[in-house]
């Protein structure tokens, strides 16, 4: 149907809104006769089209606007777990970094994977799986501070950039995050409550030279270890 083309029904918006003005000033005619309009100077109808195009634009400005608002959240953020996804984490990690860098300042990230969350699925089924996804990322995300970006990077992986941080205040932060997850207890659709861990791996630019994507492999590396030593555990490079 015509009105699923958003081009085409936006248009059609826009040329009734420019309608808007001039269709006032008729309904205004034809309410009070002649009378008015005869009494209107040239600058009275100049300022009436002015101001009634400006108001209607404006309104369609406002509306255009707070709907490219909400497709760009929606395009940037995971549809299960509502963290940032992948698209927007690969294109904000370079900005992150190349402005901790021209600030000379530090920046840190923590590669968070869930524990035998294969086991979830295969015991649980796949929707517990899912919940269990949503829950974990809720309480990283009230764990977290202002300036910690959360992406869900992969199934069941996580990273967080951390802004002006050094690796001190990156492993305390990895232990907050750790001890959330731990202390969780999910509410499967059963009604079964069950808790879950996962294994970081913590980096820094502060110890480790070399590109994001070079530190993000040293994370990736130390989260590899944490798994190797048991698990439910954070590993620094
Ligand atoms: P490890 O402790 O070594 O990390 O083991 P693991 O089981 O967590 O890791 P593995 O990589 O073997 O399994 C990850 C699983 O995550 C496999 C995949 O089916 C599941 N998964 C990935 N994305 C989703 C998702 O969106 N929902 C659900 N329910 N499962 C997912
Ligand atoms: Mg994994
Ligand atoms: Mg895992």
């Amino acid at each position: 149907m015509w009105f699923h083309d958003r081009r085409l029904k936006r248009t059609i918006q826009a040329m009734i809104l420019s309608l808007g003005a001039p269709l006032g000033w008729l309904i205004i005619r034809l309410l009070t006769g002649r009378s008015l309009i005869d009494e209107l100077s040239t600058q009275g109808v100049y300022w009436y089209l002015l101001i009634g195009a400006a108001m209607f634009w404006s309104v369609f400005g406002y509306y255009v606007g707070a709907s490219e608002e909400r497709l760009e959240e929606l395009s940037i953020r995971d549809a299960l777990t509502n963290l940032y996804n992948n698209r927007y984490f690969h294109s904000r990690l370079p900005e992150e970094f190349a402005r901790a860098i021209r600030h000379h300042r530090n920046i840190s990230m923590i590669l968070i994977d869930l524990d035998f969350f294969k086991k979830i699925n295969d015991k649980y089924g796949h929707q517990a799986g899912d919940v269990v996804l949503q829950e974990v990322a809720q309480i990283m995300l009230s764990t977290a501070r202002k300036d910690e970006i959360i992406a869900r990077v992969g199934g069941e992986e996580f990273c967080i950039i951390l802004i002006e941080c050094d690796e001190k205040r990156a492993l305390l932060a990895a232990e907050r995050f750790l001890r959330a997850i731990r202390c969780l207890r999910i509410k499967l659709p059963t009604g079964l409550a069950i808790n879950v861990t996962a294994s970081m791996g913590v980096v820094s630019s502060e110890t480790t030279d070399g590109s994001e994507w070079h530190l993000y492999a040293v994370a990736d590396a130390a989260m590899y270890r944490a798994k190797k030593n048991g698990r439910n555990q954070i590993a620094i490079v």
